[in-house]
């Protein structure tokens, strides 16, 4: 389908792009357009202004800082799997991005684009929170930083307000894996798990277990108290609502969720 009109504009800057969205209150952010576009193109959500942020490459970086790693919201997908520095201190963020949809669509989508948009069943929102990152944005009132475990706020929301642009997501170097169960090649997880080594501890994210990403606090809780991986993982659906769809129904994700979690604790 063809989308309604809009307004176009490109912004040349961050501080652009915040002004832009303050001229229009149905004004939207285009960055890598690889699940804007869509949704325009089906007409369900028809904003009068699109501001073009896709072409601020200052914003595509993924920078070692000691003990914080910092990624450019711009950042694409494609250029996250391959980065030497994600390879070497936080492999799991590379991972996932490599599972990606298909090239094309890691070549075109970005991290901001995916944890703003914030749809259940994406890959990187989930690894973000396990990894406890913050999500820095600007907006009129200046720059704030979002904790992970106040950024997803529901299905498709986030506590960035109608005028934010993220800019930056940090993350700690950790080691860790994200495994992704899909039913085609290249598909959206039907469930998807991160598992991370943090300053000793092991901390467990579910992916299309429920409307936003999630913590799995009962394995977690369990690992704490000397439990086994296999005997973790038992816990791994505790707190979700696992979604019923064409890729599976709640009992089916919560014997994958079990299954994911055990084999990516046993492999940490
Ligand atoms: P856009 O589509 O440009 O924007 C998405 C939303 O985020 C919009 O509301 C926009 O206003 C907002 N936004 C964008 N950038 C910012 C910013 N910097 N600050 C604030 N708001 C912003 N994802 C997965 O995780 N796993 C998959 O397996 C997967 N498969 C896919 C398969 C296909 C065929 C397609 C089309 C997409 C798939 N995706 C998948 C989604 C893909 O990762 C998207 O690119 C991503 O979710 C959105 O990033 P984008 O840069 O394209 O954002």
């Amino acid at each position: 389908m063809i989308p309604a009109g809009f307004e176009y504009r490109r912004a040349g800057s961050v501080e652009e792009a915040v002004e832009l969205l303050g001229s229009d209150a149905d004004a939207k952010l285009l960055a890598g357009g690889h699940s804007l576009i869509p949704l325009l193109r089906l007409r369900v959500v028809r904003p009068s202004l699109l501001v073009d942020v896709g072409r601020l490459d200052d914003l595509r970086y993924v920078r070692d800082d000691g003990d914080r790693l910092a990624i450019g919201a711009l950042t694409r997908h494609a250029q996250l799997a391959s980065d030497a520095v994600l390879a070497s201190r936080c492999t799991v963020v590379a991972e996932a991005a490599g599972q990606i949809g298909d090239p094309q669509v890691r070549h075109r989508g970005t991290i901001g684009g995916s944890v703003a948009h914030a749809d259940p069943a994406s890959d990187l929102g989930t690894v973000l929170l396990t990894l406890d990152a913050d999500f820095v944005a600007r907006g009129p009132e200046g720059e704030r930083t979002i904790p992970a475990r106040e950024f997803f706020t529901g299905m498709f929301s986030t506590a960035l307000g109608p005028q934010d642009v993220l800019t930056e997501i940090r993350i700690p170097p950790a080691t860790g894996t994200y495994l992704k169960f899909v039913r085609r090649t290249q598909d959206w997880a039907t469930v998807g798990v991160a598992a991370v080594r943090l300053e000793g501890r092991v901390q467990v994210g579910l992916t299309s277990m429920g409307a936003t990403p999630l913590r799995a606090a009962g394995v977690e809780e369990s690992l704490a108290g000397g439990a086994s991986p296999a005997e973790a993982a038992e816990r791994a659906a505790e707190g979700t609502a696992p979604p019923s769809d064409v890729s599976g129904g709640e009992e089916y994700r919560t014997h994958l969720a079990r299954v994911l979690v055990r084999r990516a604790l046993e492999s940490l």
